[in-house]
């Protein structure tokens, strides 16, 4: 066409021509102010960022092209009832959105030491609030949970079902009351929220998102009528903009600790001894059993270690593991409470553990080495949050990475046979295998870690064949994901298809009710909207 705006995209959205796009862009401005919309032009170049600045366009982590998951435009709402808009324009235009939360609001609206939660909004990382917490001496009161990365929004993490390392480790868990703007704009509060509260004086005149929730908004989950919540998690039904968290009253002592394991068996009785403890709360937190390459990974590259490309086998393994004073498997947990009550539990756990033959237990103090993986779990298992752990990606060169995190029952049989199988296909893959058993109150999540050369076309074809190979093996065992890339959402949503994929149908049958023009994020873990074609959009 003879009409080329400066503003071109790189990449139009599905089914909008320019002209539509150029008025749609100018209606974002005069909502947004036109400094919070950054159109993604064919003049720009894509650039990663890094993990504290992250690029918002694209996958920084890209296992295919960087255009392959790119956005148009990035637009900051600056307040909540700027989201309503914006959905309100995202339906009269059709032109989808894809909300993420690390923007640069950074609200902690709450921290309340009485019912022991916070109040949050999007852009409240881990840092955020660790770092409120600090500022208001208010750790002696209360403690936050962190993922191994603080820098991840607080809602983000908790509306993708993510996990950290305290008793409250399983987020959403530990989540109390939501702020949603719906995809057609309308603004809901959950649980107790959805009760006014007359008594409060503020309340009066002020905006729906401004009003001071009920009293018990951040103590009670539930509210009255269909729980509402869980709809609002892995999906595209809403935009979370308040959340309530629960804190951890501070326990008025810790201790965090390392068990060493020096074979590749001892996997299996580990985890008949974690069951029972963890189910018991002998183990308080939730803890991890690693492999040793996590660890050497936290270290130092793999170059560091042995000029091979190839993956290593066990006898590099158990080489990098004497040099390195850790076992093939490594346990990291931390027991909670005044010192009388760490005691009998450290008590327990030691004597159960060392019926290991060759196990070894460390406090943080009996480790010298840089970079002590134990001493920055002591910091992540009472939630003060770091980055440390971001090294490991550097394994390979120019690192990115993908998980892959089937769900296992806490069994030694359980464990060894996932893991047995995820090893056999990464080395098939030429690639190490890199996990961790993170472990909840009743099952675990097994993280395998796919490190891979983003900048190495090779490198990255065979992380994507390896995943895709085994989602397909899993779910032929009865094992799923929990969470995952955008690139993996449909194959995986493909494998939870009891009767006849009758929870896809129910998932679909919600999103085109509460956004029938499929705005907000269409294809989000595997659910199309009624208006794409879903043969011709899955990956
Ligand atoms: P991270 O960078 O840690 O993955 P993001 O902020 O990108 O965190 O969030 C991950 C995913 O969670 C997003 O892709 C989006 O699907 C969902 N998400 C994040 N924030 C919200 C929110 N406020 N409301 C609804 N979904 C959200």
């Amino acid at each position: 066409t003879n009409h080329v705006p400066s503003s071109e995209p790189m990449k139009l959205p599905p089914r909008t021509s320019i002209e539509t796009f150029t008025t749609f862009i100018a209606r974002a401005g005069q909502l947004c102010g036109a400094d919070n919309v950054s159109i993604i032009s064919k003049s720009d170049k894509l650039i990663d960022g890094n993990y504290m600045n992250p690029c918002k366009g694209h996958d920084m982590h890209a296992i295919y092209d960087r255009e392959y998951f790119l956005a148009s435009a990035i637009i900051c709402p600056r307040e909540v009832p700027e989201v309503q808009a914006l959905m309100r324009l995202c339906n009269e235009f059709e032109i989808p959105v894809w909300p993420f939360s690390i923007g640069r609001n950074t609200g902690v609206l709450d921290v309340n030491v009485e019912g022991a939660f916070a109040l949050v909004e999007p852009g409240v990382t881990f840092f955020d609030l660790h770092e409120y917490l600090e500022e208001h001496d208010l750790r002696k009161d209360v403690w936050l949970d962190v993922p191994d990365l603080g820098g991840g929004s607080i809602i983000g993490n908790a509306v993708e079902r993510g996990v950290g390392y305290t008793p409250y480790g399983d987020h959403w868990m530990m989540h109390c009351g939501l702020e949603v703007v719906l995809p057609n704009g309308e603004l809901v509060r959950t649980g107790m929220g959805a009760l006014p509260d007359p008594t409060i004086p503020a309340a009066e005149g002020l905006r729906p998102d401004q009003q001071p929730g009920n009293r018990c908004w951040q103590l009670f989950n539930y509210g009255f009528g269909p729980y509402n919540d869980g709809i609002f998690t892995q999906s595209s039904l809403g935009i979370v903009v308040k959340m309530g968290i629960w804190l951890m009253p501070n326990p008025g002592g810790y201790q965090a600790y390392m068990i060493t394991l020096p074979r590749d068996e001892d996997l299996a009785a580990a985890m008949d001894i974690i069951r029972p403890l963890r189910m018991q709360m002998v183990l308080q937190n939730v803890p991890t059993l690693r492999h040793i390459l996590l660890d050497a990974a936290v270290q130092g590259p793999k170059s560091s270690y042995t000029t091979k490309s190839e993956p290593l086998n066990d006898a590099d393994l158990d080489e990098i593991a004497r040099k390195l004073d850790l076992g093939r498997w490594n346990f990291y947990g931390a027991v909670y409470g005044p010192e009388p009550i760490r005691n009998v539990l450290l008590s327990v756990i030691k004597s159960s553990f060392l019926a290991i033959p060759g196990s070894r237990f460390f406090l943080p103090e009996d480790r010298h080495e840089a970079n002590s993986v134990l001493r920055t779990r002591a910091n992540t298992l009472q939630g003060i949050p770091s980055v440390d752990e971001l090294k490991w990606v550097d394994w390979l060169p120019n690192g990115a990475h993908l998980f892959f995190s089937p769900i296992t029952k806490i069994s030694g049989a359980d464990a060894e046979a996932q893991y047995a199988l995820t090893k056999r296909r990464c080395a098939e893959a030429g690639l190490d295998f890199i996990g961790t058993f993170v472990v909840g109150m009743r099952e675990m999540h097994h993280i395998v870690c796919i490190v891979f050369d983003r900048d190495d076309a090779s490198s990255r074809g065979r992380a994507r064949a390896l995943i895709r190979t085994l989602v397909a093996d899993c779910a032929a065992r009865g094992w799923g994901e929990y969470r995952t890339h955008l690139a993996l959402m449909d194959q995986i949503a493909a494998t939870y298809d009891f009767n006849d994929g009758a929870q896809m149908k129910l998932n679909e049958r919600i999103k085109d009710a509460l956004d029938p023009k499929g705005i907000l994020a269409p294809g989000k873990n595997g659910i199309w909207p009624k208006g794409y074609d879903k043969a011709t959009w899955v990956i």
